[in-house]
């Protein structure tokens, strides 16, 4: 029986992620960090928790940017912006109106200020139920992080309960990393998704994790670098691929080029073409 492999842009078989919430003055250095690297992140803001003045406490929890400063920091930075929830609340303890205002806000504010459009979304504190999904879903939210670590590299089946490989502090981290580099994906691609917040860097001051673990993950041929919405849009494309009942053709109805393993060999197959396999 022939077999059929999903695989990242360039045949790779590994893609790491990574979403860092709350837009805070920390986040300067953690996105120079990653910038040198050449590692990609979904940031994750309320647009109405802004700071009022500039804070230069970094050992502080929580300080945030203002709002100036985060659209000179983040806009057109190559990384993905994603709501949070205007005000940062329980989702689950709103009225579903007020709770669907709290998101659809959020989206409608961050695409005015950074100029994209919005649809990755991290739970505030967590916690959700299944009338906030609703709500998401009627706001045109395609994934929705949760605080759930799954000390896995697997590609998520519920976008919208999206569970995490891990924070940054979590203690399997290391070995997680290790796993991640030094092995080799069989049929499921890989997906590494580490999450925190870059105040916590300053606050436990150990930003040696997060320079090691750029060190370690950076500047690898075969892992590809993506923000959470790129893997989402990615993911989605390939579900649509259209083969015959012979595995023999294959039509590509999305507008990206898409690459997949099958009977052992490999395959890419441009936007809108079709193929003899
Ligand atoms: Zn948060």
């Amino acid at each position: 029986m022939a077999n059929l492999y999903m695989r990242f842009p360039g045949g790779k078989a590994k893609c790491l992620t990574l979403s860092y919430d709350d837009g805070v003055i920390n986040d300067r250095r953690f996105t120079a960090l990653l910038k040198e690297k050449g590692l990609k992140c979904t940031l994750n803001l309320n647009s109405g928790c802004y700071a009022e003045q500039e804070f230069d406490d970094f050992t502080s929890t929580h300080r945030r940017l203002t709002k100036e400063a985060a659209i000179g920091l983040y806009k057109d930075s190559g990384f993905e912006i994603a709501a949070h929830a205007v005000t940062h609340p329980f989702l689950e303890q709103l009225t579903p109106a007020e709770c669907t205002r709290e998101i659809l806000e959020d989206r409608l504010n961050h695409e005015k200020d950074y100029g994209v459009t919005v649809r990755g979304f991290a739970y505030p504190y967590g916690t959700f139920n299944d009338s906030v999904i609703a709500s998401l879903k009627a706001c045109g939210i395609v994934y929705a992080r949760t605080v759930w670590s799954s000390h896995n590299f697997d590609i998520p089946k519920d976008w919208l309960v999206l569970r995490p490989t891990c924070h940054h502090e979590d203690e399997k981290l290391p070995e997680l990393t290790d796993r991640f580099i030094s092995g080799t994906p069989g049929s499921s691609p890989w997906l590494f998704y580490l999450w925190g917040h870059s105040y916590e860097f300053d606050f436990h001051n150990n930003w040696e994790i997060i320079e090691n673990f750029a060190d370690k993950v950076s500047g690898r041929e075969d892992i590809w670098y993506a923000t959470n919405i790129e893997v989402y849009d990615y993911v989605d494309a390939y579900k649509r691929l259209i083969f015959d009942a012979g595995m023999t053709r294959v039509y590509n109805p999305s507008a990206m080029t898409l690459w997949f393993e099958y009977d052992r060999g490999m395959y890419s197959i441009e936007g809108g073409t079709s193929m003899e396999m």
